[in-house]
């Protein structure tokens, strides 16, 4: 066989399989950088179904519901650089170390993902390299560009979490989720609770941390930048006129902390 060949069959990705990042507004001039680790729910054809039926693969286990139609659209309001991940949490987890149990989870919540049994090293690296890696490669890149000209980065990392985990009800509607930053979050948190009509999570229902997270500890913390997590219910945003909605209350929260902050920095 030419090697050729056999470089180009070894690849998890074919050439009907769309690239894993998807951005909008690359040079948009917010100083918030937005990601979003579960934006999509695609699956390489290699991979078929993973071995889970069409309703397991739109249930949260398979991605964010609802944060897609959040981000695009305050990525336009704020015209802020978004970066997402358009692959499946169940092929690999852009928000976990590589090598974490829930990395590439054989179980989530109660379901087991069949595809994920047994798998080979090789099988496992070639999700790292096709699909995650280039994802936080561009994270990596955007920062370093924009450091370079000498712009400001706020990371602002979205995802959305189920109403009911395990059989137990969660009461929050929007949360911010931070670890080491002490700038964002509590004027995050502020924010929510001025809007009067939010059941507010801190850091709730999860809290950011290393051996869980991946974006917010790497591109974050790591190089100093100021950032926040946010959760938002999924039954809010379930469909367009709750993402609308989101997605215009977090742009003019977004705008309000754009003018505090840099106020508090050249103070
Ligand atoms: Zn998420």
């Amino acid at each position: 066989m030419d090697s050729g060949v056999f470089l180009e069959t070894s690849l998890l990705l074919g050439a009907n399989d769309p690239p894993p990042v998807l951005e909008k507004n690359v040079g948009g001039r917010s100083p918030f950088l937005l990601t979003s680790d579960h934006y999509g729910r695609r699956l390489p054809k290699k991979l078929g179904d993973l071995g889970l039926s069409e309703s397991e693969l739109e249930r949260h286990i398979a991605w964010d519901i609802g944060i897609a139609g959040v981000v695009e659209r305050l990525s336009d309001h704020l015209d802020a650089h978004l970066i997402a991940q358009c692959y499946s949490r169940l092929v690999i987890d852009c928000n976990r170390p590589i090598g974490a149990a829930s990395s590439i989870p054989v179980f989530s919540e109660a379901t087991t993902i069949p595809g994920n049994e047994g798998l080979s090293r090789q099988d496992a690296d070639r999700r790292q390299h096709e699909i995650f890696d280039p994802y936080h490669v561009r994270i990596d890149q955007a920062i370093n560009s924009r450091a370079r000209e000498k712009r400001p980065t706020v990371l602002v990392s979205l995802h959305s979490f189920t109403p009911v985990y395990a059989g137990v009800e969660r009461p929050w509607h929007i949360a911010a989720l931070y670890q080491r930053d002490t700038i964002l979050p509590p004027l995050l948190l502020r924010a929510f609770r001025a809007e009067g009509d939010l059941v507010v999570g801190d850091n709730e229902p999860y809290a950011v941390n290393d051996a869980t997270d991946y974006t917010i500890p790497v591109h974050g913390e790591a190089r100093g930048l100021v950032n926040t997590g946010i959760e938002i219910r999924q039954d809010l945003i379930a469909d367009q006129s709750g993402q609308r909605q989101y997605a215009e209350r977090l742009a003019r929260i977004f705008r309000e902390i754009e003018a505090t902050l840099f106020a508090e920095v050249k103070a």
